[in-house]
């Protein structure tokens, strides 16, 4: 850990405090996180040639790592598959036992297809808007699984993309939640990103080195990169 840059800090009349700032470790706030998702949105987006939406899934599923994307072009067919854009012609198979043929009616409910009221994720399986509503707003509910949810249908594993959300639910109650939603679910699986366990705080530390070590907040909490418990020693 060469890179320990020591920073002196004076505090009013008190004593000196020094503080240990690790290069590589650096203190953002909320808007910045936005602006992170957006730019590896963006650049997975160009590296791999897919729509936004498919992107967004590639990254959850990468957990947001970049260096991942270099795997895709081992098997793009198989990592579709695997990131919930698209389902396996075997998985398609087994479904499609359970379900009629051409089914004018939808899958949960069994109301009829009429006036545009039907829609349907890459896999085709068709709900009723009442029903996708229902079930998104259940999903909205826990913000850190609901941007990784899967079709309603049993033993479908094509996920429900970003937009389709705000598709489907127009209130404003719900574009707050998926604006939370999309946030938690970036910094849940990023480990490139701590949010500050001080409550008060909005800091969040984002860093490529992920190991155990004590960081010190601008707000002056103390915890560890690891764990975000308090800081503890051993801590290294
Ligand atoms: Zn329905
Ligand atoms: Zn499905
Ligand atoms: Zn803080
Ligand atoms: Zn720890």
């Amino acid at each position: 850990m060469g890179n320990a840059k020591i920073k002196k800090k004076e505090n009013n009349n008190e004593n000196n405090i020094l503080i240990i700032v690790n290069l590589y470790d650096k203190f953002i706030e909320e808007s910045e996180i936005v602006a992170e998702r957006e730019a590896l949105i963006k650049e997975a987006k160009e590296k791999l040639f897919l729509k936004r939406e498919d992107a967004i899934l590639v990254m959850i599923y990468y957990k947001w790592n970049l260096d991942k994307l270099d795997n895709w072009y081992d098997s793009p067919e198989e990592n579709k598959v695997k990131a919930g854009i698209e389902l396996s012609e075997k998985t398609k198979e087994e479904l499609d036992k359970n379900i009629p043929l051409n089914s004018k009616n939808c899958l949960i409910c069994e109301e009829e297809e009429k006036n545009n009221n039907f829609r349907s994720l890459n896999c085709k399986h068709q709900f009723c808007i009442n029903c996708w509503e229902e079930y998104l707003k259940e999903k909205l509910k826990y913000p850190l699984e609901a941007l990784y949810a899967n079709c309603p249908q049993n033993g479908c594993t094509c996920k429900v993309y970003e937009k389709f959300y705000s598709e489907i639910l127009k209130d404003e109650n719900s574009q707050v939640k998926l604006e939370k939603a999309k946030n938690k679910n970036f910094i849940d699986r990023n480990d490139d990103i701590k949010q500050c366990p001080n409550e008060n705080c909005n800091l969040y530390i984002k860093s490529n080195k992920h190991y155990a070590r004590e960081i010190i907040c601008p707000c002056r909490a103390s915890f560890c990169y690891k764990c975000s418990k308090e800081s503890h020693s051993p801590c290294t």
